[in-house]
């Protein structure tokens, strides 16, 4: 896909900005390519001020935050399990093959690719000999791998949340 439509894509989506107490929903909208940021210690207003200034949806689940009269768009989550929280987010119509695995889930950025001989010693040998597209995360380093298991929880995960 070309890299200027790709990022146009990428403009048009949602973007999330979470409460720290939900960080495996942060780490599973970054699967799915999401941009979804999770600052550390800072006070409610300055979240509400990044999420105004970024244009992101602020997801918590304290309902006094959620109640708060700043014109932010704001989503309660209600459930504590995870895949609940997802659907709650009536995510479906934005899923997106495309784009899946294209963040890093530890810290948000967007991987590069990266070439496959730079990787030989980074990762498992079968892992090497069995792929060919290796993206790496500039901020951490983490290095991914595009296979058919993508796809099939690709699959999975649309499932869930459409059914
Ligand atoms: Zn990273």
């Amino acid at each position: 896909m070309k890299l200027e439509h790709f990022n146009k894509m990428r403009e048009k989506r949602k973007k999330y900005l979470l409460d720290e107490n939900l960080g495996k929903l942060a780490k599973w909208l970054r699967v799915l390519g999401f941009d979804a940021a999770i600052y550390k210690s800072i006070s409610p207003e300055k979240k509400i001020d990044l999420c105004l200034k970024e244009q992101r949806v602020y997801l918590t689940r304290s309902k006094k935050l959620s109640a708060r009269k700043e014109k932010f768009t704001r989503i309660l989550i209600k459930s504590d399990n995870c895949d609940q929280q997802l659907r709650e987010l009536g995510l479906a119509v934005e899923l997106d093959e495309n784009l899946f695995f294209t963040r890093c889930i530890n810290c948000n950025k967007i991987l590069k690719l990266i070439d496959e001989n730079k990787v030989i010693n980074l990762v498992p040998k079968d892992v090497h000999k069995k792929f060919t597209e290796f993206k790496t995360c500039t901020k951490c380093g983490r290095i991914y791998w595009a296979g058919s298991h993508y796809q099939a929880m690709f699959t999975k995960i649309k499932n869930s949340l459409t059914s």
